[in-house]
């Protein structure tokens, strides 16, 4: 009974810590930093990164035996490259990084990096060699510095400076009147979305993980915030491998791959030339966006003119 009730009491703990956000379970589990269900086996040996080649083979998940959620999904990320999965909401997008961090475990099919399945791992070296930067970044109720510096805690001043300035969140920490040692999260100064990604991009930059999960958000950010975080974005990912989980497709035309996901499936894949140009899924979405880009240019135009 009391091993069931001290985790209990610790999430007890932890959510009151964070309830008055909507907290997504990634979130939870970035906290926790594991899932308790998945435990390691005994002497599992540490994860030797290498080059940071990550490799899906086919991989069948589901959340609930009824409801199976991904149905045989296979692709390689080569070492410093990028793969960027698109697809609707609920296709499983989100369900793949939560498995890359091992919050959960295939039902069949091997998730490896640089050849070694990840099952047989130590957890904690398997989460030091992968960084993400969520859709909704939540901040410890403490400094700006402290939330920055959690991606490595022996960082110093002028590491912190410099990954803040990566991130392009310097200047805003600067005009603080407390600086990096100013209050940041339910207790403290609020954040805008766009400033809590930063301070997430921040984050991973000071950890500098050889492997990297980017699960772009999907507010409605400025168009001017937008760009500023796609370029820090950019920068973080440069020379690691990445898989981006994107949602606006002008940011990924550069991948190295593109993945149509679609309940579960990967209905197409290839560069984003080669998907225009075979007319499908991907090109459609693509056509989609344009249009409503198009459509909000035009919007802001006629406003400018009245
Ligand atoms: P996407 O990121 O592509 O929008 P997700 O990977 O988040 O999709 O979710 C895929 C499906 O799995 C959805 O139908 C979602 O409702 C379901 N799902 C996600 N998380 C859980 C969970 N913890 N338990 C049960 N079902 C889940
Ligand atoms: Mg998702």
């Amino acid at each position: 009974l009391i091993q069931l009730y001290m985790p209990l009491n610790f999430m007890g703990m932890i959510y009151r810590e964070i309830k008055q956000s909507l907290i997504d379970i990634d979130d939870m589990f970035r906290i926790l930093e594991r899932n308790p269900e998945i435990e390691d086996r005994p002497g599992a040996p540490d994860l030797a990164v290498k080059a940071g080649e990550v490799r899906f083979e086919d991989v069948h998940f589901a959340y609930t035996p009824a409801r199976p959620i991904l149905k045989g999904v296979s692709f390689t990320v080569p070492a410093g490259h990028t793969v960027a999965i698109v697809g609707p909401s609920g296709a499983g997008k989100s369900t793949i990084s939560r498995l890359l961090f091992r919050f959960y475990e295939p039902q069949s099919g091997r998730i490896l990096i640089d050849g070694q399945d990840m099952a047989g791992v130590a957890q904690a070296s398997l989460r030091a060699a992968l960084g993400m930067v969520p859709q909704d970044t939540v901040l410890f109720n403490d400094t700006i510095g402290y939330n920055i510096r959690y991606g490595r805690w022996d960082a110093s001043e002028d590491e912190v400076r410099e990954a803040a300035r990566l991130a392009q969140i310097d200047g805003f920490i600067e005009a603080l009147p407390e600086g990096y040692d100013t209050p940041v999260g339910e207790r403290g100064l609020k954040l805008s979305g766009g400033e809590k990604q930063r301070v997430a991009i921040a984050r991973t930059i000071l950890k500098g993980p050889p492997i990297l999960v980017l699960d772009e958000a999907t507010s409605a950010l400025d168009s001017f915030t937008e760009r500023e975080i796609q370029d820090a974005l950019e920068r973080v990912s440069r020379g690691r491998t990445t898989l981006v989980i994107a949602h606006r497709l002008s940011t990924i035309v550069s991948a190295d791959e593109i993945i149509v996901l679609d309940r579960g499936r990967i209905v197409e894949r290839g560069t984003h030339e080669a998907l225009l140009a075979s007319d499908g899924t991907y090109a459609a979405m693509w056509d989609r966006q344009r249009r409503a880009a198009e459509a909000r240019e035009t919007l802001h135009e006629t406003e400018a003119a009245e």
